[in-house]
């Protein structure tokens, strides 16, 4: 029997309704037109590549299982994308179907897998980020020229090591990535290799399981530029930083150039061993800040752009003024006005970005928010959130209350004024103190330690 593709996809839509809810529905499965068969592969057009990606991983299992039922064992899917910047432009992703053999492997897979020590010498750089599409603000000026001064002479420049630091989502691993790139660009016979340092803890673990440190070591040293991110998660693990220390230092000595990210200054990083932090005072530090509005523009527009969409200038304007905290929560936001844009069918306006932003704030704050903060630390110190809030100075209400504010610097984009404010108006001095004597008591008192941990592992859960 002859089936078309759109008969086909109808009895797939007909499985995946029952298995995903109304909403998930109509967002991620009305818009999917059908637009090819052939065999037992059935060609897909989604919107963008976000919507493919969601789909990839939200819905994956549920598009194997529509599909084997509809077209029987062997069956495939493959994507068509229709607004895609990424560098596989115009190639449809396939996937096939069911998973299992050898063959079974999605081709669009985590680029930055290095489990195999003994591979190539692959950058496992995201060839997405460059210069060219880093823009340059008073807020990043000094990183970016001095990432840019590495990336044309690495190794070569006083800025060994080069470290760069700086808050969640403002543009680390793209800045240290944009220089790999131009490097491997330029000077395509150096060896750059990009590393998170969890990567890089959880390889070396494994080879110490595997009696291997030798051989992860000597694949360290072939390296002619390393970029490590993330180095603060090197906090406490001893045997890392040591391993780190000897493959930092014959890397020096024999000039190689050294990249490393932070979330902190080196001065404010703790847990690291002092010789490895006055290593890193050796180059030079340089920090990102929340970007200013004109930067915030820049972006928008730039981002837009790349998706071949012109962006109106009020839209624009109301956006960059909006979401003001960091560059990933601003790509977060413009994906989702695509989305609606695109999903239903409407020109991107002032409405449209107003009615996407009320979703998004209200997400935002929902997540870790200082209410919820307030809510998780008084049920765990069994009092009320509003005893946070009151005046009194009972001593186990005054430690909830202290601990309360130090998560809520932590964890929230609030000022020290605004945490003040939610606790009962308090002033700005009250929180700094309380994030002091936090602090401080982490240090000498461990059953505040536990607490603190405890708490964490509660709100994180929520963060992630
Ligand atoms: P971090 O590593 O500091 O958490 P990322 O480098 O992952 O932040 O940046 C978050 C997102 O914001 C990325 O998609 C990145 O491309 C984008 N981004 C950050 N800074 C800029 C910038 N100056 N210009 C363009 N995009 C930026
Ligand atoms: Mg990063």
């Amino acid at each position: 029997m002859h089936e078309d593709c759109k008969s086909v996809w109808n009895k797939c839509l007909d499985v995946i309704r029952d298995e995903v809810t109304e909403q998930g529905y109509n967002t991620w499965f009305k818009p999917v037109v059908p637009v090819h068969l052939h065999n037992k592969t059935l060609t897909i057009q989604v919107p963008s590549q976000f919507f493919y990606e969601w789909l990839e991983d939200h819905y994956v299992d549920v598009l194997k299982r529509a599909l084997t039922i509809v077209l029987g064992e062997g069956a495939k899917l493959e994507y068509s994308v229709i607004v895609d910047r990424g560098p596989k432009q115009g190639i449809p992703y396939t996937v096939n179907l069911p998973g299992g053999n050898s063959n079974g492997k999605p081709k669009v897979n985590n680029p930055f897998q290095l489990d195999e020590l003994t591979s190539p010498q692959e950058s496992q750089l995201n060839q997405n980020y460059t210069f060219d599409n880093f823009i340059e603000g008073e807020c990043n000026r000094l990183a970016r020229s001095a990432g840019y001064a590495v990336a044309k002479k690495p190794g070569i420049t006083s800025f060994n090591p080069l470290m760069i630091y700086g808050g969640v989502g403002l543009g680390k691993t793209h800045l240290v990535q944009a220089i790999g790139n131009k490097i491997k660009a330029d000077l395509p016979e150096k060896f750059v290799l990009y590393v998170s340092s969890e990567k890089f803890i959880n390889q070396f673990i494994k080879a110490v399981q595997n009696n291997e440190i030798q051989h992860f070591q000597a694949y360290y040293l072939q390296v002619d530029v390393l970029i490590i991110d993330d180095v603060q998660f090197f906090a406490g693990k001893e045997r890392t930083q040591e391993i780190f220390f000897h493959i930092f230092n014959h890397l020096h000595q024999s000039g190689k150039q050294i990249i490393m990210t932070s979330d902190r200054s080196p001065k404010e990083l703790e847990g690291l061993e002092e010789r490895l932090l006055s290593r890193f005072k050796w180059g030079l530090s340089a920090d990102l800040q929340q970007p200013d509005f004109e930067t915030r523009m820049a972006i928008i527009h730039n981002k837009m752009a790349a998706e071949g969409i012109e962006i109106p200038g009020d839209v624009c304007e109301y956006l960059a003024y909006t979401v003001d905290t960091n560059v990933r929560e601003l790509e977060g936001v413009l994906i989702s006005l695509i989305a609606h844009a695109s999903l239903n069918g409407r020109e991107i306006d002032l409405d449209l970005a107003k009615q996407v932003m009320k979703n998004i704030v209200h997400d935002i704050e929902t997540e870790v928010g200082i209410d919820y903060i307030q809510k998780t630390v008084a049920e765990y110190f069994n009092l009320k959130a509003e005893d946070l809030k009151a005046k009194t100075r009972k001593k186990e209400i005054v430690i909830a209350r202290q601990v309360a504010m130090y998560f809520s610097k932590e964890y929230t984009n609030h000022s020290l004024k605004s945490i003040g404010y939610h606790f009962g108006g308090r002033d700005h001095s009250t929180v700094i103190h309380a994030v002091q004597t936090v602090n401080d008591m982490l240090d000498i008192d461990a059953r505040i330690r536990q607490s603190v941990n405890d708490l964490k592992n509660k709100l994180k859960i929520k963060a992630a």
